[in-house]
């Protein structure tokens, strides 16, 4: 059967949810031959193999954390050579997506962005990509070279399937450009104790409807009765409510959960853009005739300022 490369996102070990939902799709064309790089590369095989991935190759440098992202595609070019597989998946995130292209440029091949659901075809990997503001749904093969897919997080469930993991180490060496852009300094930012926006399984988002920075402490109360990430619209974060880092839309992040809540969005395709592949798309909204009820699951036509904290209430105490 042919082998699939996964490239492995970790934080010193610990495998992030959108590796293992690679290692998902990955069976789904082959075996899971997952790559492993940087501090805590050897750490992240337990999980790796509880999710799939038939091998495990790790290489571990100080180049991954000390220079941009060239090192890390010197690693993946390798991988390709040693392996040969029938294609090379990567999380969609700023960073995966930049690697996969140097990779594809490198490599000779063709690439595919931001996938979000992938099967096996006659003539290799069919990737499906919501495209134009999630208004069409494309299904797109490469036809060139070994393909180069990235995926958006939350695309497939986490399945444990477990096999073997066997771990050897990658034979790595750094072309003169690895070392080109030095990290120079990390600030980490500050921990609000909630999911990745990107990567969360539940997003509740509030728009200008919030009316205030302080009143986001509703759209926070009820993420975290949820166990959501906090996302807003533009209108929100320009008029200073809410950071810039927690847009979600054309020109922030996209999101693609299994549960989203907007809460006092309108609901224009610009935001529509980032929000629209959700599973469940639930709106609240006290203008019954806003564009976001034309793509809800469920919508709830009232004044946010009741729904949502009678919303969070009932949630708190069916937990309770
Ligand atoms: C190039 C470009 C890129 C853009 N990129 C993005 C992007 O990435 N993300 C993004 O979000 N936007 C983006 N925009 C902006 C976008 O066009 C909209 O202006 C923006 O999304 C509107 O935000 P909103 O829905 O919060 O505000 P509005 O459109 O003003 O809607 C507010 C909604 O809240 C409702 N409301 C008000 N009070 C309450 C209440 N008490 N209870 C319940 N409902 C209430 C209203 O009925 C209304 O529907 C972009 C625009 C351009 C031109």
């Amino acid at each position: 059967m042919a082998e699939v490369l996964v490239y492995v996102d970790h934080v010193d070990g610990a495998v992030r949810k959108p590796t293992l939902e690679l290692l998902t799709l990955a069976r789904r064309i082959g075996e899971p031959v997952a790559v492993a790089l940087g501090a805590g590369a050897a750490d992240t095989a337990a999980a790796l193999a509880e999710h799939g991935a038939v091998k495990v190759l790790t290489h571990e440098a100080a180049e991954y954390t000390d220079y941009l992202v060239v090192p890390k595609v010197d690693a993946l070019t390798a991988a390709v050579a040693e392996v040969s597989p029938a294609a090379v998946l990567v999380p969609s995130s700023a960073e995966g997506k930049e690697i996969a292209a140097r990779l594809a440029l490198r490599i000779g091949s063709g690439i595919i962005t931001d996938a979000v659901d992938l099967e096996a075809g006659d003539e290799g990997p069919v990737a499906t990509q919501s495209v134009f503001a999630a208004s069409f749904s494309t299904r797109t093969r490469v036809i060139k070279g070994t393909p180069v897919i990235t995926v958006k997080p939350n695309s497939a469930a986490v399945e444990a399937a477990p096999a073997a993991g066997t771990v050897s180490e990658l034979a790595v060496s750094f072309g003169a450009l690895a070392t080109g852009t030095k990290v120079t300094a990390r600030t980490p930012r500050e921990a609000t104790g909630r999911p990745e926006l990107t990567e969360a399984a539940i997003v509740v988002s509030g728009g200008r409807g919030v009316n205030g920075a302080e009143n986001f402490a509703l759209i926070e109360a009820l993420a975290d009765s949820l166990g959501a990430a906090v996302g807003a619209s533009r209108a929100a974060v320009d008029a200073g409510w809410y950071p810039h880092t927690n847009q979600v839309g054309q020109t922030g992040k996209s999101v693609s959960p299994q549960l989203y809540i907007a809460s006092g969005i309108s609901g224009a395709i610009q935001h529509r853009a980032g929000m629209q592949t959700s599973k469940t798309i639930v709106a609240i909204n006290k203008d019954a005739e806003a564009p976001i009820f034309d793509l809800v699951d469920y919508g709830i036509v009232g004044d946010l300022f009741d729904v949502v904290p009678a919303l969070t209430e009932e949630i708190n105490t069916r937990k309770g």
